[in-house]
């Protein structure tokens, strides 16, 4: 069996399977997709050190480096069955089934997309999921956030600080954000609220020119003028397969504590797929090493 065995191949997966190989222990990697939502991020402007480096780029030195170290790459599978006996045993999709000591969850999230024309197609080119990696693109600029729930709420205060105005569009009749970030949202000059409308298309050539959406009462279409759209209707964890072995928010969250221990002894989860607040490359990477440490010490206590 391996002593640890990461799950993911995200920047929190390769950063807990560089530091458990570090401790000179037995360790694989199972990633599906080496690089994680990274290979879908353009620009990277914020992890510290790097000024600007680009997804692709930034995926393939992750995977440089976790090559670098004694690490058993499974790649292109995914798992999907956790049991946990003596050692925790992982069942991949292919039917093959990897035991080990300790497991590091780090499988991730994906944000939900509107699936309306537009969003895919201009995706990158000013449709963004990401305020805190993409808000500063649009300094000066007019950009829509659809969604008006807490992360909706937020991005768009956020960004009113950045663009000329911000426009949010809610497809229920009030936004469903906390008070305290309604009330702050509604004192701000730049920014309208338009609630109980359907995205209906995002518009553009080479880049976001505009959004059409019908006003839900009257099934009036309209269209507005804007450079850019930030879809916040939720990140969701790639947790499914993991059934009920191991706590789970409401939204599927994995539950862990400060040394990324899950209630299952032995199986430690970082990065997106846990219930962590703030959903980052940077702070995906500061988890996963921090799993691997726990798991370290799990490892050396049992
Ligand atoms: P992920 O990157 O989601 O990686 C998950 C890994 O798990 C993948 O390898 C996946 O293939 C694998 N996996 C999934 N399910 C299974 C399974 N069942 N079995 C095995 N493997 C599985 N953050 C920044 O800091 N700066 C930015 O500029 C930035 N821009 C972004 C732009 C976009 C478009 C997106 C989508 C995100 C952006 N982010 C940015 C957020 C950042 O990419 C994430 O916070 C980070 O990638 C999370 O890392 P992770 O390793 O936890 O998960």
């Amino acid at each position: 069996p391996y002593d640890v065995l990461v799950l993911g191949g995200g920047p929190a997966g390769a950063s807990a399977a560089i530091y458990s190989a570090r401790k000179g222990i037995r360790t694989g990697i199972v990633a599906e997709r080496f690089g994680g939502q990274v290979l879908d991020t353009l620009g990277i402007e914020n992890f510290i050190s790097v000024k600007y480096t680009e997804g692709p780029k930034f995926a393939a030195h992750l995977e440089e480096h976790v090559r670098h170290y004694n690490v058993d790459i499974i790649s292109s599978q995914r798992a999907k069955q956790l049991r946990k006996g003596d050692l925790v045993e992982v069942e991949l999709e292919n039917g093959a089934v990897l035991r080990s000591k300790a497991l590091i969850i780090a499988t991730g999230a994906r944000w939900r997309t509107l699936g309306v024309p537009g969003e895919a197609e201009l995706k990158n080119k000013g449709v963004a999921y990401c305020p805190h990696c993409d808000g500063p693109l649009f300094q000066d600029k007019h950009v829509a956030v659809i969604g008006g729930g807490n992360s909706g709420i937020e991005a768009a205060i956020d960004l009113a600080g950045i663009a000329r105005h911000v426009t949010v569009l809610e497809f229920l009749p009030e936004l469903k954000a906390d008070d305290v970030l309604q009330k702050r949202l509604f004192s701000l000059a730049n920014v309208t609220v338009l609630t109980n409308v359907e995205t209906k298309e995002i518009t553009g050539g080479d880049k976001v020119d505009g959004i059409t959406y019908a006003e839900r009462s009257s099934g009036e279409i309209k269209h507005i003028e804007l450079d850019g759209v930030f879809v916040q209707i939720g990140l969701v964890p790639n947790t499914d397969w993991l059934g009920d072995v191991v706590e789970r928010t409401r939204i599927g969250e994995i539950v862990v504590d400060n040394r990324g221990a899950t209630n299952v002894p032995g199986v430690f989860a970082a990065g997106d797929c846990t219930n962590a607040p703030y959903k980052q490359i940077i702070i995906s990477m500061g988890s996963g090493a921090t799993a691997a440490l726990g798991a370290f010490d799990y490892l050396i206590r049992t």
